[in-house]
């Protein structure tokens, strides 16, 4: 019988199709890629050299030299396919750096795949592996069953290291990774007893096609714009990084103005800035034959990975890109004013925690600034990323352990003269960190929602109080809570507010809700909503830290407010003379629209009498008292009266 050999010709196609795919959509950069690339090529050649043996075979006597030639590489690359594999699986472990720490380890894993090229090299003279015999005929020899022995090896040796970092992949990718040897040893079964039938190699570039789908995926990894692989593929080398104990260094670039860059460029021009900063930093990356995985995570963040390289080269390269990226970075001629922050962070030395390195790398941003290159080692506060990390189960136990209270800050009412009111602030106690700023903890419980359960926590904690007969005494017209921009945007927000005041029999008119110029450019509907039905109810607004952003006074005469509240920073400005005529000017205006205005951070009798001097109403701040606890604060208004 002849042999069929339709399944190469088959396996030829998939291959090609493959390869096509493999290069329009550029994936031959990266380790991973290029050893898969490796792979599907050894695969082929082996598939062209079977091909070729066989119509050689076809042919009858004569073409001694093509069959010889055409056997020995088919052999070769049909041994060397499980190596290559098992190559490819280091690689996807990113394991390289812990096999080469064991010479004698590795060594002796290149011993089978020797050996057998010095027996094929060597055939031509022995005849161990093959010859051809009388008719010409392909014919195995005595030690070809070695070939068997050799590839067996190294399918047991990757099947084990499968199983060693099992904890690594993912089910459904383990199990397509896994099953490449079974699918390699039903072939060879198949073969071995029906030798007509050539499906081996077919079989494996069903394998490698399998692998391509479930685990090259590009968009899983690469990013369309710039053609770096993104943030999911970032997050997971780094965790891969941390779990087998790989050291590296990253060059972190963070274009902090990028939001601005994308509202002046438009969408298709920062796409075309994004591939060009790519393009430059791959164009610095082969250069200097640096070496590094470069990735594009999003809003302008860039990070190059780097192994081997040492610190020195780490140093030069993140130097060549700190002068690259300098504000007079130009796109098509037009210079873009760019603000860069390059880092160089090492792991672990300066960062041995992969959350913090992550969330390190997100922060760096503007205020890092200073036109050099940084350090995570002088600029990285553990304790604060420490903290970051473990607040989410702070504020879950946080509840249960009493560990969050409410405290208030007198202010003083001008034209009274007298504490008049007061503002809620919560505070958050740790064992492990004592004072949790409220800075801190308040926009992550906005993004995991713990901020419903905390608002409503101080909006009861403070209606009890005025629930209280010694509320009653103390002449406090209301207390201002504040509510965060997440709040403002629940639906049933109101229904809320109003439920809660209910249960408390509180009127709606000791109660003052600050809401911040933020809230205020979000979802407008919801919050729009809100505002309205406790208006109604008669609950009144005050808007907080007014000046520390863009004020936007027509949006603000807009909404039903009450009561601005001058920002601290405002203050903070005072030796400008220019400013002085600002807050004037505000001032005035504010008054003209028939709102109050409480001025925020007045830390000194000066800055009180000032403020006072300019019709302000209200004032708040440490020169009167800091936020204090409840029994304190009673004691305080009742000293004061
Ligand atoms: P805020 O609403 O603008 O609160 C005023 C902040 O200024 C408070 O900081 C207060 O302690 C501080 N402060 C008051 N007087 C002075 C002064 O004379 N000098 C200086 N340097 N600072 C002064 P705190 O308590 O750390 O709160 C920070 C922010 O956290 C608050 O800013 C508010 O936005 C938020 N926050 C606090 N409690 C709550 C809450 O219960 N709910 C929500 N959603 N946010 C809250
Ligand atoms: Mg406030
Ligand atoms: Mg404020």
């Amino acid at each position: 019988m002849e042999k069929i050999v339709y399944y190469d010709y088959s396996a030829f196609v998939v291959l090609v199709i493959l390869l096509l795919s493999i290069v329009l959509r550029k994936m031959t950069r990266g380790r991973r890629n290029r050893c898969f690339l490796l792979l599907v090529l050894v695969v082929m050649a082996a598939v062209i050299a079977d091909v070729a043996a066989i119509n050689y075979g076809k042919l009858g006597a004569g073409n001694v030299a093509g069959k010889y030639v055409a056997h020995t590489l088919y052999l070769f690359f049909h041994c060397l396919l499980p190596v290559v594999y098992f190559a490819y699986l280091i690689t996807l472990t990113d394991t390289w750096h812990r096999v080469m720490k064991y010479p004698a380890l590795w060594i002796s894993c290149c011993i089978p795949m020797l050996a057998v090229t010095v027996l094929l090299i060597t055939n031509l003279a022995t005849g161990h592996i093959f010859y051809l015999d009388g008719q010409e005929n392909y014919t195995r020899g005595k030690l070809f069953y070695i070939l068997y022995v050799v590839s067996a090896i190294y399918v047991i040796i990757g099947v084990a290291y499968m199983l060693f970092y099992r904890r690594l992949f993912k089910r459904g990718k383990y199990l397509t990774l896994i099953s490449v040897y079974p699918l390699m040893a039903v072939s060879v079964v198949i073969q071995f007893f029906f030798p007509y039938y050539i499906i081996e190699l077919f079989a494996n570039s069903i394998g490698v096609l399998l692998i391509f789908m479930m685990i090259q995926r590009p968009e899983d990894k690469i990013d369309t714009a710039t053609g770096l692989s993104k943030l999911s593929a970032y997050v997971h080398d780094m965790r891969r990084m941390v779990e087998v104990e790989k050291p590296v260094k990253v060059i972190m670039v963070n274009v902090t103005n990028y939001k601005s860059l994308r509202d002046m460029l438009g969408y298709d021009a920062t796409n075309e800035l994004l591939l060009h900063v790519a393009d430059d930093l791959r164009a610095l990356n082969w250069n200097q034959h640096f070496g590094a995985e470069l990735y594009y995570l999003g809003v302008g963040k860039f990070r190059l990975v780097a192994e081997k390289q040492h610190f020195e080269q780490v140093e030069a390269v993140a130097n060549q890109i700190n002068d690259m990226l300098k504000p007079d970075y130009k796109l098509n001629g037009m210079e873009l004013n760019m603000v860069a922050c390059v880092c160089i962070t090492r792991y672990p030395e300066d960062i041995n925690n992969v959350d913090a390195l992550l969330a390190f790398g997100n922060d760096l941003d503007a205020k890092y600034f200073t036109g050099s290159v940084l350090y995570a080692s002088e600029i990285y506060r553990p304790e604060h990323y420490n903290l970051m990390r473990d607040l989410e189960g702070i504020m879950e136990r946080a509840f249960a352990n009493k560990a969050f209270s409410v405290y208030y800050q007198p202010i003083y009412s001008v034209q009274e003269q007298r504490f008049n009111s007061a503002e809620a602030l919560l505070r958050l106690h740790d064992e492990k960190y004592g004072f949790i700023s409220p800075e801190i903890f308040i926009p992550v419980a906005e993004r995991n929602g713990a901020i419903h359960k905390i608002g409503a926590f101080v909006l009861e904690e403070v209606c009890r109080f005025i629930a209280s007969d010694t509320f009653r005494s103390l002449g406090i017209d209301y207390i201002e809570v504040n509510l965060s921009v997440a709040q403002c945007m629940r639906t049933n927000l109101a229904q809320e507010v109003l439920e809660i005041l209910n249960r408390y029999h509180v009127s709606p008119s000791q109660i003052n809700l600050e809401i911040t110029e933020t809230a205020t450019s979000y979802s407008q509907n919801a919050m729009m909503e809100n505002l309205d039905v406790l208006s109604r109810a008669g609950v009144t607004f005050s808007l907080d830290d007014f000046g520390s952003g863009y004020s936007n006074m027509r949006r603000i005469a807009s909404l039903p407010i009450h009561i601005v509240k001058l920002d601290k920073s405002f203050i903070s400005e005072q030796g400008n003379p220019n400013i002085l005529i600002v807050l004037e000017n505000t001032i005035r205006m504010i008054k003209d629209m028939n709102m109050k205005i409480v001025v925020e951070g007045v830390e000194t009798k000066g800055l009180a009498k000032q403020f006072s001097d300019l019709q302000c109403e209200y004032i708040q701040g440490y020169y009167y008292s800091r936020p204090i606890p409840k029994d304190e604060f009673i004691q305080f208004i009742e000293n004061a009266g």
